[in-house]
């Protein structure tokens, strides 16, 4: 009688584990691949044979709409929790802690590692609490000093890493033994961005960068099918905005207006004002008055397109350039006019220059199909489909805009 017990515990558990066994092999590998500063319309120039391809084959959206503003934290922190800015927390590439006076800046390695600053779960997270290896290369925001919210693997971001070297490390990650392997793989390329900021989006030195980094699209594809798995990889190719041309003739000195008495932060694209106690009614009323080339708004009135005031460090008054346009104070004037480079980004997130490319390409997506612009909020929740795993409930993106793309 114990005996027959035992054959027949013992069944029932093989019944159960080997459905489960094989449900887990079947869980796809997703790479999702970032250029920074890729726009949305670099892929219509010719010069990108291997992302053709993809636009041929696989899934290509005319661009993708970032979150506002458009720079490269903020972004890559929204298309990984599916959070907007002002919810997940990293609303600028540089900013203060107004209670604190603590400074985030992505130039200081102790502070972009700080997990108090980010308040959204990324993707990595989602996936290992649900049992599932993950890594990142470079992916910015990718090395907190908690490791429960770190992918299993990570590497340390050096900025004159070798391209080639970034790639071989992700498709080295693919070739782990089975249960080693990550099913989810985040990396990051910066080509576009840098020589955007320094030479403008339609120079020579872009088209080169494109090139650079369409032949790492190229590089990738070889090294999954080396490895054999080309059919079982989804590659997801996105960037985090675009790019427009500045110049110095487009300056706008927003201390001769409001006067030195407030804290104002940033330059560029877009700037946040505290006036002091009492006088922020007064302050808006004089950048109201003199709103030429820009957009200010307050907290409290800032339309709600913008995502932009939740968060408790955003400032009492925000000023947003027109395109091509930048903002300075005084302590900033002298740089700005001496090293102010070609391109920027940071602009209106509808600004169809901020805006950046989505290609998708493997055995979840659907073949040669042509889509109009996707938002990047809704990536997370795309990656939890095709993953298979429960998304967070507090997130923004909808995977209901996105879905559509998946066979
Ligand atoms: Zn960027």
């Amino acid at each position: 009688m114990k005996k027959n017990f035992l054959f027949f515990a013992l069944t029932i558990s093989i019944y159960f584990l080997i459905p489960i066994a094989l449900r887990a092999q079947a869980k796809p590998y997703v790479i999702l691949l970032s250029f920074d500063a890729f726009r949305w319309d670099y892929v219509n120039r010719g010069i990108t044979p291997n992302l053709d391809k993809i636009k041929a084959d696989g899934v290509w959206a005319l661009s993708l709409r970032p979150a506002f503003p458009s720079k490269t934290f903020p972004n890559h922190q929204t298309i990984i929790t599916g959070m907007y800015p002002e919810h997940h927390g990293i609303i600028h590439n540089d900013f203060t802690n107004p209670f604190t006076k603590e400074k985030y800046k992505i130039s200081d390695s102790v502070s972009v590692t700080d997990p108090k600053w980010y308040l959204g779960e990324a993707f990595w997270q989602t996936c290992e609490r649900q049992g599932i290896k993950t890594a990142s290369y470079f992916w910015p925001g990718s090395e907190l000093s908690d490791s429960t919210r770190r992918p299993t693997y990570y590497e340390h971001y050096e900025h004159k890493r070798n391209y080639y070297t970034i790639i071989k490390g992700v498709t080295a990650w693919l070739k782990l033994p089975y249960k080693d392997r990550p099913h989810f793989i985040a990396t990051y390329v910066h080509e576009t961005d840098d020589m955007g900021h320094r030479y403008g989006p339609n120079s020579p030195e872009v088209n080169r960068a494109i090139q650079i980094e369409d032949s790492l699209v190229g590089f990738l594809f070889n090294s999954l099918k080396q490895a054999n798995m080309l059919d079982s990889t989804n590659v997801i190719i996105l960037s985090d905005h675009g790019m427009t041309e500045v110049s110095k003739e487009k300056i706008i000195n927003i201390e001769e207006t409001i006067g030195s008495e407030s804290k104002i932060d940033g330059v560029g694209p877009v700037m946040m004002i505290e006036p002091k106690t009492g006088k922020i009614a007064e302050i808006y009323d004089k950048l109201k008055r003199n709103e030429d080339h820009y957009k200010v708004y307050t907290r409290d009135n800032i339309p709600e397109y913008y995502e932009f005031s939740e968060h408790p460090f955003i400032y009492s008054i925000i000023v947003i350039a027109d395109p091509g346009w930048t903002l300075v104070d005084n302590s900033s004037k002298a740089s700005v006019m001496k090293y102010q480079q070609a391109g920027n980004h940071g602009y209106d997130k509808d600004f169809i220059d901020m805006q950046g490319i989505f290609l998708a390409t493997g055995p979840v997506f659907k073949k040669a199909y042509r889509t109009g612009t996707l938002w990047n909020i809704d990536v997370y929740p795309l990656l939890c489909k095709i993953l298979g795993i429960i998304p967070r409930s507090n997130i923004d993106g909808k995977f209901e805009r996105i879905g559509f793309i998946l066979k």
